[in-house]
Formats: structure tokens, sequence, C-alpha cells
């Protein structure tokens, strides 16, 4: 495919959160591309149902996850994933929480990779590492890579907002960096967040947990426009469109 995305997803990752983290490629991410401090997500907030509406386009309510518990659709749509492969695309994946599997269905995935965790310090950055290795060799058209530990060890283990989710904030953020350095010209680079969070946990309603932040880089994105009325629904019509990739008829939000 002549357009190739990066999608990259930070969890928990709040707006103000990312504004505070004191990690100076955040204005750059602003000033190089567009973005929105007030894209909103589904409900209820919680990851496996806002990642499944990221790459389907649908709410809770019409994929049928409403937990971290991934049950088969019972009126199944395809979700970017199999829109992609189906038109001859190329996806890898790289995720450290592994109920993720679940948003790509097999056969889907040209390369894979998961690593959990808690298994070892800095996990996002050794995905970071292995995504941009396999892009360098392969070129995938579409790369997903999903960074967990700013929810998990920041926002779960410490509390959202506090220095320590601020810390891995940063972290995720430098990973982003040496990803647009490595790759921003051959692809567009996007970076969401599945759901915010507040105190201990997220899941409601309440905009700390419904808001997110997204970026968007190169390509059709112009520089420094703040882009109104998101939501998680567009991002699976809009990298559709970008790769030339007919979206499934049953997504219901809008291309960017
Ligand atoms: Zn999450």
């Amino acid at each position: 495919m002549n357009n190739k995305v990066i999608l990259i997803s930070i969890d928990g990752m709040r707006p103000d959160g990312v504004l505070r983290c004191g990690n100076a490629f955040v204005d750059e991410l602003m000033q190089r591309g567009s973005y929105t401090m007030d894209a909103q997500t589904v409900f209820p907030s919680v990851t496996l149902p806002c990642h499944m509406s990221m790459f389907h386009s649908v709410p809770p309510e019409r994929h049928g996850m409403t937990t971290n518990l991934y049950m088969p659709q019972v009126r199944p749509i395809n979700g970017l994933f199999e829109q992609i492969a189906g038109a001859g695309g190329s996806c890898a994946m790289y995720y450290g929480w592994e109920p993720l599997r679940d948003v790509a269905r097999p056969g889907s995935l040209r390369f894979a990779e998961y690593f959990n965790a808690y298994a070892a310090d800095a996990t996002d950055g050794y995905l970071t590492d292995r995504a941009i290795a396999r892009i360098e060799s392969d070129h995938p058209d579409f790369v997903f890579l999903y960074m967990v530990e700013t929810d998990e060890k920041g926002g779960h283990d410490s509390g959202w907002m506090t220095d320590t989710y601020l810390g891995y904030i940063s972290a995720a953020i430098d990973n982003v960096k040496r990803v647009v350095e490595r790759f921003g010209d051959e692809y567009t680079v996007i970076v969401t967040a599945d759901h915010g969070g507040h105190g201990r946990g997220h899941g409601s309603d309440d905009p700390q947990d419904m808001t997110i932040p997204m970026f968007f880089l190169g390509g059709r994105f112009a520089p420094g426009v703040a882009l109104e009325q998101v939501t998680i629904l567009d991002l699976a019509p809009t990298i559709a469109s970008i790769l030339g990739v007919p979206a499934a008829p049953e997504w219901e939000g809008k291309v960017l």
C-alpha cells in the first residue's frame, strides 16, 4: 500500500496528563501534527471495550464487549485488521496486555508480539524496540503499538495524575518520539489513548475517564490544527481511508 499507518495507544493517558508530563516532545507533536485534547471514548471506559470500539467503529452495545472478558461477537463486524488483511495489506501488533489479542481475528496479523508488562521493567520500551525492528525489516502497512505501563504501573498502582503516572506518560512519549523520528516520513503516526482515569481506576462516565488526547502526524494532517468533535469510533474509518482500504459497512465513525 502506498500510504502506511502506525497507531500507538497509550493506555489510560489523560489529556491533562500528557500536557503536564514534562516531556518536550508533546509540544512538538502539537506543532507538527493535528491533534485534539477532548476526544471522547466510549462507555464503559474499560480497556477491552474501548479498544474493540477503536478497531470496530461501533459502541460497546453493538460489538458486545462491556468488560475485559472477550466474547465472540453475536453479530460479527469486521474490524480494521480484518479489513486491511482482506485488501491484501500487512498488519503488525505489539502489546503488553494479553486480552488485547482479541482485537484482531486469526488470520489478520502478519506479525505480533506480546510481552507481559509485569514480567519486567520498561516493557513499553522493549515492545517499541521490537516494533521498530520489524518496521525496518518488513515495512508493514499497518502497525499497532500498545503501551500499558501508564495505566497499570502508573494509574492503577500509584493513582492517576501522580508523579509516577506522569513519569510513565513521559516514558511512553519518549517511545513515540523514537518511532516518529525514525518513520515519520514513511508513515502517518497516530497517538491516542483508550480512556483516562481518576483515583486508582476508570470505567465510569466521568469526563476524567471519558476524555482522551489524540495526535495525528504526517500525510493528510496539517501541522498545528486542533481537531474538534472527534471520538474513538473515528480512528478505524480514518486509518482505513489513509490506507485506501474499504470501511466495513457497519462502522459508525467518520473519516477525519
Ligand atoms: Zn485501558
